[in-house]
């Protein structure tokens, strides 16, 4: 068997030794009491986008979904096992989430494969299969005249977020919470290179920054 990754070793050792004395007393509190998140964040795999680094989150505090491009699909009740579903369902059912913030992001590689149209990359074309829920049927997605390439696909990466925004109303216990007011939605996006996060207005569907006069330029 191979050895462990080092620097998680490492890092677990820091964890034990800096972190945990720290918040070992929530530990057990939340393991005694089960976990009550408020928020769910739906975000895409990639590593430099972490929902608990980017918003100061401690254990307990985020539901966390991660897939490629921080997607939902539309419901879709059928024979198959859906895996953001079961985590929406479960979020909604049980958790009873207040917010639910969908966390978009800059130099996106799913919606690069997108907008690039890249070859599958095995005969199983997971990424390609898991890209295309996000066009509707008969929709196209094409650059337009006086955009550049990279706005282009920023564009797509934000409209990546309103679309999961969209599709999360499908869901008729997600709509249900929704309409009483009991849940909110909510779509972001990260700028990986400066740190900056921009927050939907859900009237215009336009991303604006937050606290942008503290960011390093
Ligand atoms: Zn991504």
């Amino acid at each position: 068997m191979s050895p462990f990754p080092e620097n998680l070793l490492s890092g677990y050792q820091n964890f034990v030794t800096q972190r945990l004395p720290t918040e070992q007393s929530r530990y057990r509190e939340l393991s005694q009491k089960g976990q009550s998140p408020e928020v769910m964040v739906i975000g895409c795999c990639d590593s430099r986008v972490s929902p608990e680094v980017i918003f100061d989150a401690g254990p307990g505090e985020l539901f966390v979904v991660r897939n490629v491009a921080n997607l939902v699909p539309v419901f879709q009740p059928d024979d198959n096992a859906h895996g953001v579903s079961a985590a929406l369902e479960y979020a909604i059912q049980v958790l009873k989430i207040k917010h639910i913030v969908v966390l978009g992001h800059a130099q996106c590689g799913g919606i690069k494969a997108f907008v690039d149209d890249i070859e599958p990359l095995s005969p199983g074309d997971f990424i390609g299969k898991w890209m295309s829920m996000f066009v509707k049927p008969g929709e196209t997605v094409s650059q337009r005249e006086h955009e550049t390439r990279q706005q282009f696909v920023t564009r797509i990466e934000k409209a990546a977020v309103l679309r999961s925004l969209e599709n999360l109303m499908t869901f008729p216990f997600v709509k249900t919470r929704v309409d009483a007011g009991k849940t909110e939605l909510h779509g972001a996006y990260f700028g990986v290179a400066e740190g900056s996060l921009s927050i939907v207005d859900q009237t215009t569907n336009e991303f604006s920054k937050v606290y942008q006069g503290a960011l390093a330029s």
